[in-house]
């Protein structure tokens, strides 16, 4: 089977240096693989995606030599297939709705007088939702009360066989119950990323998944949704991070020099290839 990789920014600022590696490093695995390459905008959050930065992303890739095949998916074409997704989770059991407030969950983490964390580094939900009966569940839906849909990890967990996933060639044991009952969907935004990128992964035909590190541990959700949704499992290769001269991370909210800064100071893409640790 020929290699498909693919690069999936969010359309939520200008690209900067993190972004370049992450889209050469899955461009050159395709390229030198006889492959394909495949660009994915993950433009789902309506308050924070601007056409502008879809248009800007397109510009500084062709800028940087990067060319994709097929056209561009754009992730809000794509609701209803995510709400498919949701829909039959939901028909088998594996979701529920959660009423909590983000100000009620961190009440509730607080009087239980622990505050276990996921290995993504978010809280973990207490579960209250869960625990709710039938009929008060049914009631607060008919109500139209705001909720998210969560999945119920353990039970999920216990209706597939044990999980792997292979990195770098070798396998991982996933645990995805260290997370607890994740957002897979909430009513100011239809999908939540771990149901919107295995979807994709799966139906883009993706065979090997390259990103940061710091998404190394949210694997183990994915692979747990995919094994419930019998999709294929990609191969990862997790990918160091580029840190700025204070050793932080590099981030659009920090303001990090973006391509489009780098290309009008008049450094070339080669320049950015090295800046990028690109080999
Ligand atoms: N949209 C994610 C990001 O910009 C990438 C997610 C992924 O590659 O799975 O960090």
């Amino acid at each position: 089977m020929s290699m498909t990789t693919r690069f999936a920014p969010s359309p939520t600022g200008y690209l900067h240096l993190g972004h370049a590696r992450a889209a050469m490093i899955a461009w050159q695995h395709a390229r030198r693989g006889n492959g394909r390459f495949l660009l994915r905008m993950e433009d789902i959050d309506p308050t924070r995606c601007r056409p502008e930065f879809t248009a800007a992303i397109l510009q500084d890739l062709a800028w940087l030599g990067i060319d994709w095949d097929f056209g561009v998916w754009h992730q809000s074409d794509h609701l209803p297939e995510y709400r498919q997704v949701l829909d039959d989770l939901m028909a088998r059991g594996l979701v529920y709705p959660c009423f909590c407030s983000r100000a009620e969950i961190r009440r509730e983490i607080a009087l239980s007088g622990a505050a276990p964390h996921a290995p993504d580094g978010n809280a973990i939900y207490p579960g209250t939702c869960r625990r709710l009966p039938a009929t008060a569940r049914a009631k607060r839906l008919t109500n139209g009360v705001a909720h998210a849909w969560r999945l119920d990890t353990e039970r999920a967990v216990a209706s597939v066989p044990k999980l792997h996933f292979r990195e770098h060639g070798a396998p991982v044991a996933c645990r995805p119950e260290s997370f607890g009952d994740v957002v897979l969907a909430r009513n100011d935004a239809p999908a939540s990323y771990h149901l919107c990128v295995t979807h994709d992964d799966a139906i883009q035909g993706v065979t090997l998944v390259t990103r940061g590190e710091d998404l190394l541990p949210a694997t183990a959700i994915h692979r747990l949704i995919q094994a419930l949704m019998g999709w294929p499992a990609p191969d990862y290769e997790h990918f160091s991070l580029l840190l700025d001269a204070a050793g932080r991370r590099l981030s659009k909210r920090d303001n990090a020099v973006t391509l489009r800064d780098m290309r009008e100071a008049g450094l070339s893409p080669r320049d950015v290839r090295i800046a990028a640790e690109i080999d």
